[in-house]
C-alpha cells in the first residue's frame, strides 16, 4: 500500500513515521508513505499557499492551485486512481469500518488543510472522500490525517505481530473488548478472574464474549441496538 500526505507542516510526521510500529510496518515494506510539502508547487516569488477568502472573513484558505498541482505530480491518468482523501471536520466521520475500507485500497492520498481551511474548488474539483475524526475543530489536518494512517496501517496483514490482534479487538465484532489482564495475578488485592487462568479455553471465550457484551451495554448502549 502506498500513502501520500500533503501537507504545509511536512516536520509534524516524523517522529510518527520514525518510531515503532509505523516505523517497523515500513522496514518491512508492508507500507510506502511519502510526506510532501504543498509548498513545494507553488511558483510565485513568496510562495503563496494561502490567500483571504472573498467576501471577507477571518482566516486565510488553502490556495487551489498548489494543492491540485501537488496531487497532479503524484498521479496521472491512466494510472490506477487513488483514494483521495480531504481532511475535513465537515467530512463523514471516521470509524474503525472506515478505516477497514480504506485498508483494501491501492493507493491513498490524504490533503491536510490548515488556518481557515480550503478554496471550495479543491473539493469541487479534486472530488475527494471527505472525512472528520470527530465533532470538533482542529488547526489543521495533520493529527486527522496521523489518526487515520495509524488506524490503516495496523490492519495491513503482516503489520501487528499476532494474526488475530485486529480481529479480538473494540468495534470488529460491533462490540467493544473484554477487559485482559497481565501479571501479576493479584495487585493491591486485585485479582484475575480465575476463569482466565484455568487453561479451559471454552470457558475463557464464553467469558471474553459475555464481559464484552456487558461492558459495551454499560458503556456504549448505542452499538448494542446496532448489532444484527
Ligand atoms: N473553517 C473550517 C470549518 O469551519 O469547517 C475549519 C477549518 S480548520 C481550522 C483547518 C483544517 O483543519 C481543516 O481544513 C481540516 O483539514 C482540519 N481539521 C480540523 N478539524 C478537523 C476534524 N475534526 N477532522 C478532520 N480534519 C479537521
Amino acid at each position: 500500500m502506498r500513502i501520500d500526505i500533503l501537507t504545509l507542516f511536512p516536520s509534524i510526521f516524523h517522529n510518527l513515521l520514525n518510531t515503532s510500529i509505523l516505523k517497523i510496518a515500513q522496514q518491512k515494506n508492508l507500507v510506502d508513505i511519502r510526506v510532501s510539502n504543498i509548498r513545494n508547487f507553488t511558483y510565485d516569488k513568496h510562495r503563496t499557499t494561502d490567500d483571504c477568502p472573498y467576501g471577507g472573513g477571518d482566516g486565510m484558505l488553502l490556495k487551489p492551485e498548489p494543492v491540485f498541482r501537488a496531487v497532479e505530480s503524484i498521479w496521472s491518468p491512466p494510472e490506477i486512481t487513488p483514494q483521495l482523501i480531504l481532511l475535513s471536520p465537515q467530512g463523514e466521520t471516521f470509524t474503525q469500518k472506515t478505516a477497514l475500507e480504506l485498508k483494501e485500497q491501492a493507493h491513498l492520498i490524504m490533503i491536510c488543510g490548515h488556518y481557515e481551511g480550503f478554496d471550495e474548488r479543491i473539493r469541487l474539483g479534486l472530488c475527494p472522500r471527505e472525512i472528520s475524526i470527530g465533532d470538533y475543530v482542529l488547526t489543521g489536518g495533520e493529527i486527522p490525517s496521523m489518526v487515520i494512517l495509524d488506524a490503516v496501517i495496523r490492519l495491513i496483514p503482516g503489520v501487528l505481530g499476532g494474526e488475530n490482534s485486529t480481529v479480538d479487538e473494540s468495534f470488529n465484532e460491533g462490540t467493544l473488548e473484554y477487559p485482559q489482564y497481565t501479571r501479576p495475578p493479584i495487585w493491591r488485592s486485585m485479582e484475575v478472574p480465575d476463569v482466565l487462568r484455568s487453561g479451559n479455553h471454552k470457558k475463557i471465550e464464553e467469558w471474553q464474549k459475555q464481559e464484552s457484551l456487558h461492558r459495551t451495554k454499560e458503556r456504549r448502549p448505542d452499538l448494542i441496538d446496532k448489532l444484527v
